[in-house]
């Protein structure tokens, strides 16, 4: 860091900044973490020097000996971690995941099933705007009237549009998803079946919510969520498919691998297989189930009726305040959440009459129940008197005082 100050004092002052808003703030963001600070040390290597194109032992660039190490340490680390036959370390983001498993079995045209966006699907899912739904003719499924995955309803979907592709998964869906329903209905319509883990990963890593891996022809996820690594994606399949996507990769979609990324995702990987990781994401799911319970008994209404994972959308209308007014005076007392619409959300998607939360972020730094129902429990505080300034510079303060408590980097 001194050396960044020495050479950019510009930006070492918004980085210092940053860093302050990240321990000050309580992480309420349901797709962040803290990654380590050996995560963090890999990024900032040698290893960021060095092309690499190609897979390990078949690169297209001389000197590959060392970085092949550490290529090879991710795959098998992260091979162990979910049961996969096969995996591709390289996607240098989760979107880019997704497409190159487009890339690997779609041509433009081709039908594609996700989960609606509005209702808690991710926009690679075939979102009109996204690549997904502008170069493939995309149908959704989205949720009954319980607001569960309508299971059947996708079920019927599948068999009336015969997409090539379905996909399970989503960023805002706190339940428990049924891969196996989902496997035998991309067998039946003959579709190749897609899992997009990028929220759950961290959990289904440590055991704790359903692995897809054993289901899905490709398991596709982001590394910097609940699985608490670098930023960026993976790809998992069986090795039937390693061909298509290792091409699809590479030379389909990226150029050179980030290798200083890819010795972090290693790294990030050995710190999944240790014990101390499936405690951690048993408490995720214990403080969420707080939250939930928490700010149930404060009059607000959890979409899905409960949370079985990390996340929860939380329905704010009783309070009589928009996901983006909440997101903005959550903020100033310290809170930092996102605005997200609800099912059948009466609001435009950038106004939203919901938030989404999630608690892996404040897991890493130390909260446990106590700590996740004081944070409920500020949150009620602020959306039960949102506009009065006063109440915000009192919330604000405890914030701080919580936050204080637990140092996110020591
Ligand atoms: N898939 C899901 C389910 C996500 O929630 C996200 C991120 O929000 C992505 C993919 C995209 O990941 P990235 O932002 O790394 O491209």
């Amino acid at each position: 860091n001194i050396l960044i100050e020495q050479t950019d004092p510009e930006l070492f002052a918004a980085i210092q900044s940053e860093n302050q808003r990240q321990q000050d703030h309580i992480e309420l963001i349901a797709s962040e973490n803290y990654a380590s600070p050996a995560v963090m040390a890999a990024q900032g290597t040698q290893l960021t020097n060095k092309y690499a194109e190609g897979y390990p032992g078949r690169r297209y660039y001389g000197g590959c000996e060392f970085v092949d190490i550490a290529e090879q340490l991710a795959i098998d680390r992260v091979k162990q971690i979910f049961g996969a036959e096969a995996a591709n370390v390289q996607p240098h983001c989760g979107a880019s995941a997704n497409e190159a498993v487009f890339l690997a079995f779609l041509k433009p045209g081709d039908t594609i099933m996700g989960m609606s966006l509005a209702e808690g699907g991710h926009l690679t899912h075939g979102m009109a705007l996204n690549m997904s739904g502008k170069w493939f003719n995309a149908v959704s499924y989205g949720l009954d009237a319980n607001e569960a995955i309508d299971y059947e309803a996708m079920e019927r979907k599948a068999h009336e549009h015969k997409p090539k592709l379905i996909i399970a998964g989503a960023s805002a869906y706190s339940l428990a998803i049924d891969f196996e329903r989902f496997a035998k209905v991309a067998k039946d319509v003959g579709a190749i079946f897609m899992v997009d883990m990028a929220h759950y990963a961290g959990l289904i890593a440590a055991g704790v919510y359903p692995n897809p891996v054993p289901h899905a022809d490709v398991v596709t996820s982001t590394t910097h969520k609940s699985l608490r690594g670098p930023r960026g994606g993976i790809i998992l399949m069986k090795s039937q498919h390693e061909k298509a996507i290792n091409s699809a990769i590479f030379p389909g979609l990226q150029g050179g691998p980030l290798m200083h990324v890819i010795a972090a995702k290693a790294v990030a990987f050995k710190e999944a297989l240790q014990p101390e990781f499936k405690l951690y994401q048993q408490q995720v799911l214990v403080n969420a189930r707080v939250v939930a319970e928490t700010l149930t008994a404060r009059g607000l209404r959890i979409v899905s009726g409960r949370t079985e994972s990390h996340l929860m959308l939380v329905d704010l209308r009783a309070k009589g305040i928009t996901g983006k007014e909440a997101e903005a005076v959550l903020g100033s007392a310290h809170m930092t959440i996102n605005k997200n619409a609800i099912p059948n959300d009466p609001e435009k998607p950038m106004v939203t009459s919901g938030v989404r939360i999630g608690t892996p972020a404040m897991t890493t730094r130390g909260f446990k129940e106590e700590e996740a129902r004081m944070t409920a429990n500020l949150i009620a505080d602020v959306l039960d008197n949102p506009r009065d300034a006063t109440n915000i510079d009192a919330i604000r303060a405890k914030v701080n005082a919580l936050t204080a408590r637990f140092p996110v980097y020591g």
